[in-house]
């Protein structure tokens, strides 16, 4: 992906590929076995600047592009990493950035470009609502100065390892708005102070290595200056964080794709059976041909979705079909590859088992499959809605 580009991507890609060499295999085998959050990997991109890329120059940041944050993620996984660690701090920026105010983005960014503050943790999900995000119960009433925060949240990946959380909640009940989508608010919220107290993170245990968790909000008080933006206009402002979150996780399936069409590839011409590699058998090589041209045509997408992103055009449907197309290319790919790999598909030493469970969370989260199909049929195509 983004491979024609100007010579600041192809150094950006080569910088992050040799950062990538630190943390081999055995690295991120390591953290998946002990369940453990990569630390030294987050902090390395962070003393590197690669996680503020999208912070303008003026706040600290490099001020780059989505493409950019695209192609650091794309080359974390192709080198056979997980930027799941570290890349919330990318896309929450699409909400903190087109939305927050300038008193916001001084208090905030700079110390999170400085690496200071780590804002990793996107606290929208909720265990009765689901995908349905317009029921979500999580409340923050107005209180003098401040609002009162309480509910749940689910699947709040990395909070253990955020001083920060951008939050979605009702300040108005559903019923009383004008539409579903009215009445819910965004706010950047302190957790240093709270967790302990008004906020309780309890860790889940997944079949991949993602410091995912339960957070209790229970009577949080915040400052009004937490609220992003408009109060109740929240779902618009959340979608510009959805958007990039889509399009950065598309490059990170592409990125998966191709280390699994590279490894593929590499096993399947050295690996002799019946006295030949397998590889010149076309039972073995069409797949792994068929797995590289579908990665290559969805990470044209996500181009595309990016390069939407970066001009300030709407892009809910291409990044949508990006974050489609790439979850399956990448699910196609880890399929092939394991069937490649045979036995040894299966032996944790050769990083393809752990890929191939990590590759699998992206047909489900942000978003899954079926309801970016919606998405596509009822907003793009016309059709009648089911829900
Ligand atoms: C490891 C992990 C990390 C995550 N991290 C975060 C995070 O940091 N922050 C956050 O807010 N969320 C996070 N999520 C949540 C994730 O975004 C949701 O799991 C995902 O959006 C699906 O929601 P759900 O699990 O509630 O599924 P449900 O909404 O219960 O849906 C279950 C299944 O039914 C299908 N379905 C539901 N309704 C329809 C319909 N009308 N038509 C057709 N099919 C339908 C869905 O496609 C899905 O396959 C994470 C999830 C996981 C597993």
């Amino acid at each position: 992906m983004f491979t024609n580009h100007s010579d600041s991507y192809e150094q950006i890609r080569e910088s992050v590929r040799r950062l990538c060499v630190d943390f081999p295999g055995e690295y991120w085998r390591e953290q998946d076995e002990q369940s453990r959050y990569p630390t030294e990997f987050v902090q390395a991109l962070s003393d590197t600047g690669y996680l503020s890329v999208l912070i303008p120059e003026a706040y600290g940041g490099s001020g780059l592009d989505l493409k950019a944050a695209c192609i650091i993620l794309e080359t974390i996984h192709k080198s056979g990493g997980n930027g799941a660690a570290c890349h919330a701090q990318m896309y929450t920026m699409g909400t903190v950035l087109r939305h927050g105010s300038e008193s916001q983005k001084n208090k905030w960014l700079p110390d999170i470009a400085a690496g200071e503050l780590r804002l990793q943790a996107f606290g929208v999900t909720e265990p009765t609502s689901g995908t349905d995000t317009t029921r979500i119960r999580t409340t923050a009433d107005r209180d003098g100065d401040g609002y009162v925060i309480n509910g749940q949240k689910i699947w709040t990946s990395r909070a253990e390892h955020s001083d920060l959380m951008v939050l979605l909640a009702r300040t108005a009940p559903r019923e009383a708005s004008p539409k579903p989508t009215d009445g819910l608010s965004v706010f950047l919220i302190d957790l240093r102070e709270a967790v302990g107290k008004s906020v309780t993170i309890t860790p889940i245990q997944t079949m991949i290595n993602h410091a995912t968790t339960s957070v209790f909000f229970d009577g949080l008080r915040v400052p009004a200056e937490s609220l992003i933006g408009e109060e109740g206009k929240g779902f618009r402002y959340i979608l510009d964080g959805m958007n990039a979150e889509r399009i950065l996780i598309g490059a990170e399936c592409i990125g998966d794709a191709r280390f699994f069409v590279q490894h593929a590839a590499a096993y399947a011409s050295e690996r002799t059976v019946f006295g030949r590699p397998i590889g010149q058998n076309q039972g073995v090589q069409f797949p792994i041909a068929e797995a590289h041209v579908q990665a290559e045509a969805a990470a044209l997408m996500v181009e595309k979705a990016a390069a939407c992103f970066d001009s300030d055009q709407p892009c809910g449907a291409e990044a949508n079909m990006a974050k489609l197309l790439a979850s399956e290319a990448s699910w196609r790919a880890g399929d092939v590859c394991m069937q490649t790999f045979g036995g040894f598909g299966f032996a944790a030493e050769y990083n393809i088992e752990r890929k191939f469970r990590e590759a699998r969370l992206y047909r489900t989260a942000p978003v899954s499959t079926n309801l970016i199909l919606s998405h596509v049929g009822t907003h793009v195509l016309g059709m009648p809605k089911s829900f």
